[in-house]
This record gives structure tokens, C-alpha cells and sequence, in this order.
């Protein structure tokens, strides 16, 4: 499936059910994927909250922690975490707007990739909506930086997401992976990518009230230079996958994609949700345009020097509209 072939937006056409625990809370929690015709995006519904206090919409500015997984909060203080796994698998699979209704504070983990949620999106079938699809086009180079922990996105005219990890002295080692929107396949090279933790840090991690969930079905455990788990990896470069899974999920929280080329060195939630805030924050950075006015611009004889002239005529026709950049 490829998350750009509809000029229309979407929605998932049957409900799917799923049960799991959250990795962190270590609690049950039931899921629940609806379709929706209302096309604000995804739309998060603590079921267990009060009624006028239940929906969290999955956009950048709810972000509210980004240690080691994403939490989304609303104005009245609802919150649900370790959205990312799920927003990527409705992105990949090119679901535009779903209610996800769930009666526990976390996201169930289920075996620690996007796995089952597109298995079962793709069985429940993608529905058309009446209203085109937009994308968000980058405009110039948005960067930020962690000491030397780096994501940026690049101008492109096509969407990519490429991650270098660096963890010496581990199986990891130096690994990197780049995948490619238009010519990659989101459920064979992507959602089967579990995220991992290391033995070391999962001690500390309890005590702070994390991971209370993490089980060896659920997640990658790295004890230095081996692994724990007695499944074997699902791909030679399954940890640099993962993570552009989660940039996957994190970038999706512009509530448009994305197109252009993002790039992380040693990155994570903390700094895709900055990057995500930084290029939002400054109309400057992007034009919002639909898929099909993309296309016209973009036009069906592709070069590489039309990028730079793109951003000219993105300023002539496409003043950014105001209300992309939401606040509270
Ligand atoms: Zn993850």
C-alpha cells in the first residue's frame, strides 16, 4: 500500500477491534478503529474519560512527552501515549481521518511493530471521502539539533525518510535505512519492525514507572552485543526501520503528509516532535496545497531543477493558509 495514490481523502471502511497492554502503563487496554466522514484526521477518544473531555485530535500541538514513546494531551488534560506505532500504520496504509476510541491511558503495544494494526487495516478496507486530500509541501531546509542528535527535512519533490543510528558497542552498531514513500512497500519493508530497548536501562526504566509492559513478544531487548529475544531479527536492519517507523508516526502529527526528504542522526520523538513544531511554526517553511494542485505543480515532465522553481510559483499561487497552524 502507498500512502499518496488517493487524490481523496479516506477513511478505514469497516471497524476493527484490538486488545493489547500498553508498554508503558503495562495496562489492558481495548481499541477500537472507526471510520469517520469527518475529516479533522485521526481523532483519539479516551472512552474512560468524561464525555466532553474525551477527544485528543492527533496533531503536533497536543504533543505533550516524548520520552521514549509519544504522548498526546487535550485542553482538559486527556491524555493517551505510544500513539506513533499507529499513527504510522494508518499513515502507511493512507488512512486520512479515523476515531480510535480506546479505554486505557496507552496505545496497546501488541508486538512492538505496526504489524497487526495495517494486517487489519488492510482487511477492513479503505473508503473514499468527498473531500480532496491535501499535502504539505516544504519549502527550505527546517533543522534541529541535540547536541549532535540531528532531524531535518529537505525541500523534495517526492516524500523519503532516511535514519542513522549510532549505538557503539552494541549489535547495533552503526546501522541506517532509508525508505522511499513512492517506490518503497510500507507493509514488506516497514510495519513488521519492532522497537527495542536495551538490559541495561530496563532496570532504571521500571523505577521511573516505564516499561511496565515490555515483554520479549513486544519489543527487541539488546544485551550489548547480543540479543535476548530467541526470535530472530525480521530484517538485517530492523532497528533503523523502526525508527523511521516512529518518524512515520511522528511526522504524521502535522495532520498532512509530508513531502520532503527528512533525515535523522540518532534521532527520536523528542526531536521529530521539534522538528514537526519548527516547521510549523514559520509559514515560511510550507504551502499547503492539495494532492492534485501538487501534481499540476509538480507537472508530468519531472526535473530535477523544478524544486527551487516550485517554490516561486508555490509563493505566487499558494499563499499558506492560516489555519494549518492551529494553537490552543
Ligand atoms: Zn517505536
Amino acid at each position: 500500500m502507498n500512502s499518496m495514490k488517493s487524490y481523496y481523502q479516506t477513511t478505514i471502511d469497516t471497524q476493527v477491534n484490538f486488545v493489547g497492554i500498553g508498554l508503558h502503563s503495562g495496562e489492558v487496554v481495548i481499541l477500537k478503529l472507526k471510520p469517520t466522514a469527518d475529516t479533522r484526521g485521526i481523532v483519539f477518544k479516551r472512552m474512560d474519560a468524561p464525555l466532553k473531555h474525551r477527544e485528543i485530535l492527533a496533531r503536533q500541538y497536543n504533543v505533550s512527552n516524548t520520552t521514549l514513546s509519544t504522548t498526546l494531551t487535550n485542553e482538559f488534560g486527556t491524555s493517551v501515549s505510544t500513539v506513533e506505532h499507529l499513527m504510522a500504520a494508518l499513515y502507511g496504509c493512507g488512512i486520512d481521518n479515523a476515531i480510535v476510541e480506546v479505554d486505557g491511558p496507552e496505545i496497546p503495544i501488541l508486538d512492538g511493530s505496526a504489524k497487526d494494526f495495517v494486517i487489519n487495516i488492510a482487511q477492513a478496507g479503505i473508503r473514499h471521502l468527498d473531500k480532496e486530500r491535501s499535502i504539505l509541501w516544504v519549502r527550505r531546509k527546517v533543522e534541529v539539533n541535540d547536541g549532535d542528535n540531528t532531524a531535518v527535512l529537505l525541500p523534495s519533490l517526492s516524500q523519503s525518510f532516511s535514519v542513522n543510528l549510532d549505538f557503539p558497542d552494541t549489535v547495533i552498531g552503526q546501522q541506517s535505512y532509508t525508505y522511499d514513500t513512492v517506490s518503497s512497500d510500507f507493509t514488506k519493508q516497514l510495519a513488521s519492525a519492532r522497537t527495542f530497548g536495551f538490559l541495561e536501562q530496563i532496570a532504571g526504566l521500571k523505577a521511573a514507572g516505564l516499561v511496565k509492559g515490555g515483554l520479549l513478544s513486544n519489543a527487541i531487548l539488546v544485551d550489548k552485543h547480543k540479543i535476548i529475544n530467541e526470535e530472530p531479527l525480521r530484517y538485517k536492519t530492523e532497528f533503523a526501520r523502526h525508527k523511521v517507523l516512529d518518524a512515520m508516526g511522528d511526522l504524521a502529527l502535522a495532520g498532512y503528509p509530508i513531502i520532503a526528504d527528512y533525515h535523522s542522526y540518532k534521532g527520536g520523538h523528542d526531536l521529530n516532535h521539534k522538528l514537526v513544531s519548527k516547521l510549523m511554526s514559520d509559514q515560511r517553511n510550507w504551502c499547503l496545497m492539495t494532492y492534485s494542485e501538487f501534481e499540476v505543480l509538480v507537472g508530468p515532465k519531472f526535473s530535477a531543477g523544478r524544486s527551487s522553481n516550485l517554490a516561486a510559483e508555490c509563493n505566487d499561487q499558494y499563499e499558506p493558509r492560516k489555519q494549518v497552524v492551529s494553537s490552543r
